[in-house]
């Protein structure tokens, strides 16, 4: 596959050329098709993701084939009305004119993905690429094989690899993806990684978007609900085992609702996945020994509140509870990524600076309060992606809102229209009339300085 990517990139670009990814109808009717060709494997994708890394199916169904299909139906629904030309009030000195802005296609794109919601961080960029008029090369990441094939069948039994295509593979893959001539990269992935593509794109001026990842800090202060807190933490936390790049990664909880909150997060912890998580359907496991033993590192030398244990053939970690980290141990350094959770008390508000700004600007936030003074101080002090007052994850969830990072956490944001917008050229065109030629723009210069 590496070898012939040159000349299927190649392939690719003069596909491009010859505009028949622009027909509306072609575009239409290539996401209607896809559409149909995921629901019909739907079952199939969720057994992929399940031999993967014991991708719970409810979990499949509703963070990736019908998150993907409601973006598909979205797409279909207001393709027409998107690709439009845009009209837009004409500026008066260039009167008599109308003015517009056009959606263009950039033309070749590149989509990287990585492997902890495979199916819709691979598929959501590939609809809005597809129905900006652009032709896309996907590369999904390795370590979840399975789920690779079928985007591979999906994708090819809908499009023609002139078109689309599925390059299977690694880094080294990626790589040499990165040398070729791009018109447009889409990542998502890790920050390292994130650099890597900015910087190979920059040699080319190629535009990008970057979702990256970041330590993304959950607060709860005194006035919060603990049971309700700790249900919807638990909930968002060890959803696909914590590998969510929107996941809580750490809890700063108000001194005094602490000991309240951690035997409610028990409780919950308990409630949903039973005595003993490892026998729950409801738990995924960690994607690689690598990450596995990544995040035992994280564990070591650290006092557990709660779970702990291990089991390296299921590549098992049970929902974990740390107790008071340190500022400056591994695991307030690095994204956890994982079924870690580490709580650190904190006594007055200002000590969350320290906390949270030390750590880069994260992809999300959470906050669980009754003050509205507080919620409204957290927003305006802290610079973050997006995120979700007294819950988690639900800032994902409306397709009207811009999902995206800030600083090491990403560049430019998508979902729904803003996707559209993502994969297009926003060309703008004045359409001068001929009837009326005003002619004090031209020399010589004769209207007096003070009428300007
Ligand atoms: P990763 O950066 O290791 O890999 C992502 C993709 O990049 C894979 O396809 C991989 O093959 C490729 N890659 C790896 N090394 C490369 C290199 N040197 N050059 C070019 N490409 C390379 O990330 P991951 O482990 O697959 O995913 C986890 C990370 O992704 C976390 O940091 C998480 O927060 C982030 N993430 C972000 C979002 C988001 O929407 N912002 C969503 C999911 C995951």
């Amino acid at each position: 596959m590496k070898n012939s990517i040159p000349q299927k990139v190649e392939a690719q670009q003069r596909y491009f050329s010859t505009g028949q990814t622009k027909d509306l109808l072609f575009r239409k009717d290539i996401l209607k098709k896809l559409r149909n060709e995921i629901e019909k494997q739907e079952d199939a994708i969720c057994d992929a993701l399940y031999s993967d890394f014991k991708k719970p199916s409810f979990e499949t169904l509703v963070a990736e084939t019908q998150f993907v299909l409601a973006e598909l139906k979205m797409m279909i629904k207001h393709l027409d009305l998107w690709a439009k030309p845009e009209r837009v009030p004409s500026a008066i000195l260039n009167f008599p004119s109308s003015d517009w802005i056009y959606k263009e296609p950039y033309g070749n794109i590149l989509i990287i993905s990585p492997w902890n919601y495979p199916f819709q961080l691979t598929l959501l960029p590939l609809i809005s690429a597809i129905a900006a008029g652009n032709t896309a090369v996907l590369k999904p990441s390795e370590l979840t094989p399975q789920t690779t094939a079928i985007i591979s069948k999906l994708v090819s039994s809908v499009c023609s690899p002139e078109h689309v295509l599925v390059c299977e593979g690694d880094a080294e893959v990626a790589k040499t993806l990165l040398q070729q001539k791009w018109d447009y990269i889409f990542f998502t992935g890790s920050t390292r990684v994130g650099k890597i593509v900015y910087e190979s794109a920059a040699r080319q001026l190629t535009p990008v978007t970057l979702e990256l990842g970041g330590k993304s800090p959950c607060v709860v202060d005194e006035t919060a609900v603990p049971a309700q807190a700790a249900r919807r933490i638990v909930w968002g936390k060890f959803l696909n085992a914590g590998q969510t790049c929107i996941a809580p990664d750490y809890i700063l909880v108000h001194h005094k609702l602490k000991d309240r909150l951690v035997e409610e997060l028990i409780k919950s912890i308990k409630a949903f996945f039973g005595e003993q998580p490892q026998d729950s359907k409801d738990l995924a496991r960690i994607i690689s020994n690598d990450h596995f033993n990544r995040l035992l590192g994280l564990l070591e030398n650290q006092k557990i509140l709660h779970g702990g244990s291990h089991n390296k053939t299921d590549r098992f970690i049970p929902p974990t509870l740390v107790d008071e980290p340190s500022m400056d141990s591994e695991i307030m350094q690095e994204e956890i990524f994982g079924p870690l959770l580490p709580i650190i008390s904190y006594r007055d508000e200002s000590e969350l600076q320290t906390w949270i700004n030390a750590r880069g600007k994260p992809l999300a936030a959470y906050i669980f309060t009754k003050r509205k003074s507080f919620q409204k101080k957290f927003i305006r002090e802290f610079s973050f992606g997006g995120g979700t007052i007294n819950d988690t994850l639900l800032q994902i969830s409306n397709k009207k809102l811009p999902f995206g990072g800030v600083g090491q956490s990403g560049l430019g944001s998508y979902h729904g229209k803003r996707s559209f917008d993502t994969f297009s050229h926003q060309k703008a065109i004045v359409k001068r009339a001929t009837w009326l030629d005003l002619r004090f723009k031209y020399p010589p210069y004769n209207v007096p300085l003070n009428l300007i």
